[in-house]
């Protein structure tokens, strides 16, 4: 049966992803299984979306309750969940307004245009250009990989949108040198994902949001995969003393439905006016109201707490492995964003902690990155660190 479907998955769908050898069927806390009855442990989680881990009954309520109410109207008219969550989210952020839309590339899209628009509405006409980072990473639409400062995304779909200057991650005289009287914005991720989980210098981001005051530009952080609790805060930026004119958020947002949004300050957001930009889906009552679900269970359970102690405990048992493997060059990141740099290729360890039973990935041809659900607790931690201590060399 698995066979059957691999094979005509193999012919009938566009050929964009490298799959592993299994179907996946069901899920539960931090498990998956395949259609072989195969049991893994996720350190994956749909690549930081599955927060609250698979199945989670809290969720399949909301949406199963607001399935049988009201699935979707239109823009043209208020609804009770997507009110709700936008005043959740400004109630825990920095930001006074939201927009809401389906994916993280859309709610990059829609920080590039309203950063744009803000530029005109103040009268500085020649304001477009965003700085953003060399290995970042912003989605695959045609302005979003125009943002991503990796030549692999954008290679064979040029030409790229025009207005967009990359930049090295942690290196504030760059930025200096790269604002100029066309800037707009800078655009970055509080803690590279993607691009090899690489955390910023200790003063960094707060050197940044000084420079963009001093220059008039605004901050824009995408938050796709460090927010919703992923670092051991609510947002990433929370652990830095600085905060962004705009964030851009999805991924977790709603743990696996697709649902993207842009966070804004009033006196950027206001650019936005009717007419400005808009999303058929961006919002719908049966998405808002499962991620509404997701944001309480986040906040009022004390997982975000659990995750920084947890992601502390993983990330001194990846350095005791480190200590024990040549082929390790470092750990970093935080909370439970953690990568692990070899100097072999990764794709052969993913591939034996698979057949083991542990699912992890692996960015950039040798970083293995572990996002487990925010549940995930030591023993099951304490099992891939043993099946990777057998697995490395
Ligand atoms: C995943 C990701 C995106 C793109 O999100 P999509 O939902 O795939 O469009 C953008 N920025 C960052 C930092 C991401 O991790």
């Amino acid at each position: 049966m698995s066979r059957d479907i691999m094979n005509t998955a193999d012919k009938v769908m566009a050929n964009t992803y490298k799959r592993f050898p299994i179907v996946i069927t069901k899920g539960k806390g931090c498990n998956l299984w395949d259609s072989d009855g195969n049991k893994y442990i996720d350190f994956v989680s749909g690549i930081a979306v599955c927060n609250l881990g698979h199945a989670h009954p809290k969720v399949a309520e909301a949406l199963s309750k607001q399935a049988g109410i009201l699935l979707h109207v239109s823009n043209l008219y208020y609804t009770e969940p997507q009110t709700e969550l936008a005043a959740t989210l400004t109630e825990k952020s920095f930001a006074d307004r939201v927009f809401f839309c389906n994916s993280g590339a859309e709610a990059n899209e829609a920080a590039i245009k309203l950063a744009r628009k803000h530029s005109k509405d103040k009268g500085e006409n020649g304001r477009y250009r965003i700085v953003s980072m060399e290995q970042s990473f912003h989605g695959r639409t045609m302005a979003t990989l125009s943002a991503t400062g990796q030549e692999k995304i954008r290679k064979g779909f040029e030409p790229i949108l025009e207005g967009f200057d990359y930049i090295p991650f942690n290196d504030i005289d760059a930025l200096r040198d790269a604002i100029d009287a066309s800037t707009c914005a800078v655009l970055l991720e509080p803690i590279q994902g993607e691009g090899g989980v690489r955390c910023p210098d200790p003063e960094y981001l707060k050197s940044v949001r000084r420079l963009c005051n001093e220059k008039g530009v605004l901050l824009i952080f995408d938050e796709i995969q460090t927010g919703m609790g992923r670092t051991g805060k609510l947002f990433a930026y929370e652990h830095f003393g600085v905060e962004p004119d705009i964030m851009t958020l999805a991924k977790a947002l709603a743990n696996g439905l697709p649902i993207g949004a842009m966070l804004a300050k009033e006196d950027v957001a206001e650019a936005f006016t009717p007419g400005a930009h808009a999303s058929t889906f961006g919002g719908t009552p049966i998405i808002t109201a499962a991620s509404l679900q997701v944001v309480k269970i986040l906040t009022e359970e004390n997982l975000i707490h659990h995750c920084a102690k947890i992601g502390g405990y993983f990330k001194e048992r990846l350095s005791w492995l480190k200590s024990r493997h040549d082929s390790i060059e470092d750990v970093r990141g935080m909370g439970l964003l953690l990568g692990m740099m070899l100097n072999t290729e990764g794709e052969p360890v993913v591939k034996s902690c698979m057949e083991k039973g542990f699912l992890i990935n692996c960015i950039q041809g040798n970083i293995l990155r572990f996002v487990p659900p925010l549940i995930i607790e030591e023993e099951d931690i304490d099992a891939l660190v043993a099946c990777l201590d057998h697995v490395l060399v």
